[in-house]
């Protein structure tokens, strides 16, 4: 029935005349659709991958999910789209390993008159780059840094409070634009007083987290609770997913200090746990279920001859070019709103507080 729906509204006749290297004029049922994800840093990614599998097989297409290797990541991946592109993949939704290695690979998918769709994380510097879809990741980081100065007013009514800042993966486009929407809300605390970085590392490249390994943030809090916690207390620490909230949460029990107030992303089941045990303060619900469904919409749309609907031309220049993006609201999630902000989650539902 998916299958119908995708055809309805133009002949079989015109896809076939269109040729199998114009996406852009559709093409037929039961094309492949290639998705090229990631190394799993996190539960989203293992989650998105089943997703596209299911969506995408009931929209009608025949997906190709891989993942990238957790070691040789990159080149891993470029070998994937590849051979994507070989097997004649009329759509490739991309997350990438590394945004900024990748323009040869969507180069041949555009020359090959595949569409290329840029998924949760961008693709830089390369006009072959047809759509973006994510979550809106300035708002995540917002979200994140008002999530921790409520938090930490919550516990203590006044200032100065001492914070740390951490950031994701250098290699992610997404990090420095999480960084940066936290930055936006925490920079004015900064420069009044009321917010202290104890360290003094506020530079993106002295927080990033390479490879957003939990092992890598918990090593450089351990060193930062050594350098500069030893007679002085940690309000607060900005983090920017929920794997390493818990690695960084683990580092300050096992150097047995209070906890701070710990923001996180993604919703994983132990942080969402952790959330409503009174340890991480937030996380963010960005519900992979609807990332999945808006891309394959986009992937229905191209099928169709169509230009995907986006609802940001604006936001995200990769350095080539303005990537036309559809954005989803994140939400923030503390134990206040967790109930009900996961009510129709099938893995984190019905929470009680
Ligand atoms: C995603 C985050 C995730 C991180 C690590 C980012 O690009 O947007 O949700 O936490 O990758 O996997």
């Amino acid at each position: 029935a998916a299958t119908t729906l995708i055809l309805s509204g133009c002949s079989n006749s015109a896809r076939t005349d269109a040729g199998s290297g114009d996406a852009a004029a559709g093409f037929d049922q039961g094309s492949i659709v290639g998705v090229a994800l990631p190394a799993k840093t996190s539960e989203n990614w293992v989650l998105a991958g089943d997703l596209f599998n299911e969506d995408l097989t009931s929209a009608g297409f025949k997906p190709d999910v891989q993942y990238a290797a957790a070691s040789g990541t990159v080149a891993n991946q470029q070998e994937q789209i590849q051979s994507m592109v070989t097997k004649g993949a009329k759509v490739i939704v991309i997350g990438a390993a590394d945004g900024g290695q990748l323009g040869t690979q969507v180069k041949a998918a555009h020359d090959a008159g595949a569409i290329v769709i840029a998924y949760d994380r961008l693709i830089l510097n390369t006009e072959d780059v047809d759509y973006y879809v994510a979550y809106d990741n300035f708002k995540v980081g917002e979200l994140q840094g008002q999530a921790l100065l409520d938090g930490m007013k919550a516990k203590k009514a006044d200032g100065p409070y001492n914070i740390e800042l951490f950031s994701g993966s250098s290699d992610d486009a997404n990090s420095a634009v999480f960084f940066n929407g936290a930055m936006s809300v925490l920079q004015p605390a900064i420069d009044d007083g009321t917010v202290v970085v104890g360290s003094g590392q506020t530079d993106i490249k002295q927080t990033a987290t390479d490879g957003w390994k939990a092992e890598n943030a918990q090593r450089r809090m351990d060193s930062l609770l050594t350098s500069t916690y030893t007679d002085k207390e940690l309000d607060g620490v900005l983090s920017p997913n929920d794997t390493l909230a818990r690695a960084i949460i683990t580092s300050v029990k096992q150097a047995g200090k209070d906890i701070p107030v710990v923001t996180g992303q993604d919703s994983e089941v132990e942080s969402v746990k952790s959330i409503m045990a009174g340890e991480q303060y937030s996380t963010i619900n960005k519900d992979t279920r609807n990332l999945v469904k808006q891309a394959v919409a986009m992937v229905t749309s191209v099928s169709e001859g169509d230009t995907p609907e986006t609802n940001d031309d604006e936001s995200y220049d990769n350095g080539s070019k303005v990537v036309p993006a559809y954005l989803l609201p994140p939400q923030i999630v503390t134990k206040d709103n967790a109930a009900e902000a996961y009510a129709n989650d099938p893995t984190l539902g019905p929470l009680t507080k």
